[in-house]
């Protein structure tokens, strides 16, 4: 899969993607990151890329024909889909990262300033996408979890295809608990079951753990789950909430 992002500060992405899972996927052929200037799609001799608001008001807008001439000239006759980074845009989550990733190639815009002229959601951009209801100052951190949070996506990228599938929301609710050595820290002991051998139990405690913990942290998500039977049968075992004692 390829993504390129049309950015005013390319130099942001130089380090972020140098580490880790996706640098991994670049080196493998996986994925492709483009970063480009916008200000190479400028004809004007400031390579000006944003302008005052039509109407009035404080702060700056940025200009339609730079990024019009960006996303044409990244496409070259496809239909590749432009998204632009934005916080009134479609909530960014798990399902649509997933939805994501089944394009071969997808473009993002990033903003700044007071946000980008209308012109560009309108008649460009496939759809708005925002990372959660907060105003950043530009685009570039959103296009950097989108483009992380597609990737794990891409069969290959993350190493064992298994933990994809077990992560949070892929099944509709939070991750277990995890606890690695030592077995006791400080006092506080990873749980005994973990050590028993039996693989049903172990199972049936991560299982109750994820619900107990997303029944906790997010009851929204409890409303869409498919719950089995037995799923309500652990919730039903479930103890009052709270921070789980040192020596349990
Ligand atoms: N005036 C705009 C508004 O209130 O909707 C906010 C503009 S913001 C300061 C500048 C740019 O940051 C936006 O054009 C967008 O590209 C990016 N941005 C800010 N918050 C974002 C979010 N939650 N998700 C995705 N992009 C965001």
């Amino acid at each position: 899969m390829r993504f390129d992002i049309i950015t005013i500060f390319p130099e942001m992405f130089a380090t972020v993607f140098s580490g880790g899972v996706v640098r991994k996927a670049v080196e493998k052929g996986l994925i492709r990151v483009n970063v480009h200037n916008l200000r190479d799609f400028t004809t004007d001799k400031h390579r000006q890329v944003d302008d005052r608001p039509f109407g009035g008001d404080e702060g700056m807008v940025m200009k339609p024909e730079p990024i019009f001439a960006a996303v044409e000239s990244l496409r070259g006759g496809s239909d590749d889909p432009a998204f632009l980074l934005s916080p009134q845009g479609r909530r960014f989550d798990h399902r649509l990262a997933r939805e994501l990733a089944r394009h071969p190639r997808i473009i993002l815009i990033c903003g700044r300033y007071e946000g980008v002229d209308e012109r560009v959601s309108r008649f460009l951009a496939a759809e708005e996408l925002s990372i959660g209801d907060y105003v950043l100052t530009g685009g570039e951190p959103a296009a950097v979890v989108v483009v992380d949070a597609v990737s794990r996506f891409i069969p290959g990228v993350v190493g064992k295809e298994g933990s994809v599938a077990q992560d949070s929301f892929s099944r509709g609710i939070l991750d277990f608990p995890h606890y690695t050595r030592p077995r006791e820290f400080r006092g506080m002991k990873a749980p005994q079951v973990l050590f028993s051998g039996d693989h049903g139990k172990i199972s049936a405690w991560r299982r109750k753990k994820a619900l107990e913990k997303t029944s906790l942290m997010r009851p929204d998500l409890m409303e869409g789950a498919d719950l089995s039977p037995e799923d309500k049968r652990l919730l039903e075992q479930t103890t009052a909430p709270g921070k789980e004692r040192k020596s349990s």
